[in-house]
């Protein structure tokens, strides 16, 4: 499964409740600065002033909020805040222009940037969005200057602060877009390494745990079958004595090979119980199945015929299996199933080794 990038994981379910909340927060700042505004302008733009916050920016929060209550929300959230960024920042910008046609007023351009970072930061848009944002919104400024010479000769350095912050802003989303790449990187790889065994790459104990229990309790649930496989090498000391630990090793990685070879489906539960000793966990549709799959184990083992000059039997490496496979409500537990496999693997070795048993 492809890890999900960082857009789709910009925004969950569980951080819409803090976007909405930021979204009321955005309108109650704009409300503030309201007041503030009124105090600076000529009284002739009070109306036209009144009508752009309220009728214009205002309901286009509104709009953003009542969106993120559709289902859809999260498929489209990082393009809606891209929206709502826009023509608030563009909605700001046509009462720059009002102010300065209708009472040669400068109206200041600082809320562009406040629009822009609260839509990079508070909104959280990925790096994509935020650069279209500030291409769009320093374009559009530029384009305001030079239709009204609204900041007289400031003009020209006003619309390179006013490109240069949202440029800065952009690299900061950049840098947080990647810090959080690295981070799901590194989660996934801690995942890897909690759950998987060095050495042959099945899962560990504590994993084949935690899954085995898993599935033990949706075929309870659903009544159905399944089977443990307990598998250990057959007289594996004295391999490890003659050939060296290094020799050893290699049979492991041999013995999880041929388990992912016999145990091919996708639901099927591999992993290294400890030392030399391996479990399966797969869903059975009846003894014959495990039977023929224990007996392929056997015969993959015959085939590499691995010496092993110094055990008492046969003088090929083979491995020992206990079955126990059944409905899964016959059973108390994941741990009363291992428990059986478990003795018929020793009824296995008993019986002379290379060989299974079912329990
Ligand atoms: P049996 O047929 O009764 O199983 O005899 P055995 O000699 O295989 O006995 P046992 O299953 O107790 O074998 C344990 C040996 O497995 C001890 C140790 O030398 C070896 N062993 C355990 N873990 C590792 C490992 O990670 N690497 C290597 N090379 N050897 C291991
Ligand atoms: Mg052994
Ligand atoms: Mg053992």
């Amino acid at each position: 499964m492809p890890a999900p990038s960082v857009e789709s994981k910009a925004i969950s379910p569980r951080n819409v409740l803090m976007l909405r909340l930021s979204i009321v927060v955005g309108g109650i700042l704009i409300a503030l600065f309201m007041i503030g505004d009124l105090q600076l302008l000529p009284p002739g733009l009070a109306d036209a002033y009144i009508t752009n916050r309220v009728l214009i920016q205002l309901p286009i929060l509104g709009g953003l909020l009542a969106f993120t209550f559709f289902p859809q929300f999260l498929q489209f959230a990082q393009a809606a805040f891209l929206v709502t960024v826009l023509s608030i920042t563009y909605a700001n910008y046509y009462m720059i222009h009002l102010a300065w046609e209708q009472a040669a007023f400068s109206f200041p351009y600082e809320g562009t940037l406040l629009y822009a970072f609260f839509g990079f930061f508070v909104f959280g848009m990925t790096f994509r969005y935020a650069l279209i944002t500030m291409l769009l919104s320093s374009l559009g400024f530029v384009g305001l200057m030079l239709l009204d010479f609204v900041y007289g000769e400031r003009t020209w350095m006003n619309a390179g602060f006013v490109a240069g912050s949202l440029f800065i802003g952009v690299i900061g989303r950049y840098r947080i877009d990647q810090l959080l790449e690295q981070l799901e990187d590194a989660n996934a790889q801690l995942v890897d390494l909690s759950t998987e065994d060095g050495l042959t790459e099945l899962l560990n104990r504590r994993a084949l745990r935690s899954e085995s229990e898993r599935f033990f309790a949706l075929q309870q649930r659903s009544n159905q079958r399944l089977a443990v496989f307990m598998m250990d090498l057959d007289h594996f000391k004295q391999f490890n004595d003659r050939y060296g630990h290094q020799k050893g090793d290699w049979a492991i990685r041999i013995q999880a090979d041929i388990m992912r070879q016999i145990f091919k489906r996708q639901t099927d539960i591999l992993g290294r119980y400890g030392g030399e000793e391996f479990m399966a966990v797969i869903d059975a549709e009846d003894a014959g199945r495990c039977e023929r799959l224990a007996a392929d184990i056997l015969s993959q083992w015959q085939q590499l015929a691995v010496p092993n000059e110094d055990s008492p039997g046969s003088r090929v490496l083979s491995c020992s299996i206990g079955i126990c496979q059944g409905l899964a409500s016959e059973f108390e537990s994941m741990d009363d199933m291992i428990r059986r496999a478990d003795e018929a693997l020793y009824c296995a070795k008993k019986q002379g080794r290379a060989r299974y048993v079912m329990a």
